[in-house]
């Protein structure tokens, strides 16, 4: 069954009412619409919890999805009861952890203005994120205290970040929208997210499908704490929330 995605049009929906469509062999649970993420893009999925009439919870592990984008698979934790299919839950995400994989998502776009090379993977995490660029033809790479600094100016100039919807079509008509040589923009669903940073995308825009804050001083104090060579051709940066200073 395919579910609506509710957090495709509101980032910051925590909670919502949904019921139960589908219940699988292994206990995930499918509803008609649903707030949580499955893991994609290098988001990791919603964990959170689900309350019955009784209020009762059924606590989830993860979300990821099924077959296709918008089959939205909800895993409960081990032993958590089962729904019954037509029930009404009310869902709650794991607010706190969402945000700040929010947060972490957003400074990634950052890091990829102030580092313009092409990606080849990425990790959002709520602790630490991780971007791999290929920066073979770099002579003389970013720094991390430049690459903090360059990420905080735009963080500090308060930005907003919103989406663009275009159609598959026109995404396959503008191939350098895509920033990411590994990483596949969010085709499959009729039309595609272009996240905008900056008024008329001054700063960036680039396809996604995960979920962001609204403004950038939303992000909050970031910086690079670690910049790894891997392999002959890739530089692997990492994010981590607060300041250098702080955890020095
Ligand atoms: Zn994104």
């Amino acid at each position: 069954m395919t579910t609506k995605l509710l957090f495709r049009d509101d980032f910051y929906l925590s909670t919502a009412e949904g019921t139960v469509t589908v219940l699988h062999e292994d206990g995930a649970i499918e509803l008609d619409q649903t707030c949580f993420y499955a893991t994609s893009g290098g988001q990791p999925g919603d964990i959170g919890f689900f309350e019955r009439a009784d209020g009762s919870r059924i606590e989830i592990a993860t979300t990821k999805n099924g077959a296709t984008k918008d089959i939205i698979l909800h895993v409960p934790a081990e032993g958590q009861p089962s729904p019954l299919v037509g029930e009404k839950l009310t869902i709650h995400i794991d607010w706190p952890r969402r945000y700040k994989l929010m947060r972490m998502h957003t400074a990634c776009h950052i890091l990829s203005v102030v580092c313009p090379y092409p990606v080849t993977g990425a990790a959002v995490g709520e602790d630490e994120s991780r971007i791999d660029f290929d920066m073979s033809e770099i002579p003389d790479p970013l720094d991390k205290t430049t690459a903090t600094e360059r990420m905080m100016a735009i963080i500090n100039q308060n930005h907003p970040v919103y989406l663009q919807w275009i159609t598959d079509e026109e995404l396959a008509a503008n191939p350098d929208l895509v920033k990411s040589k590994n990483v596949r923009p969010p085709v499959g669903l009729g039309r595609v997210s272009l996240v905008c940073i900056g008024e008329n995308s001054s700063i960036d825009s680039q396809p996604c499908g995960g979920t962001h804050v609204s403004e950038t001083q939303e992000v909050g104090p970031v910086y690079i704490s670690k910049i790894e060579k891997k392999g002959k051709e890739n530089r692997r940066f990492r994010i981590r929330f607060g300041t250098p200073e702080e955890t020095a």
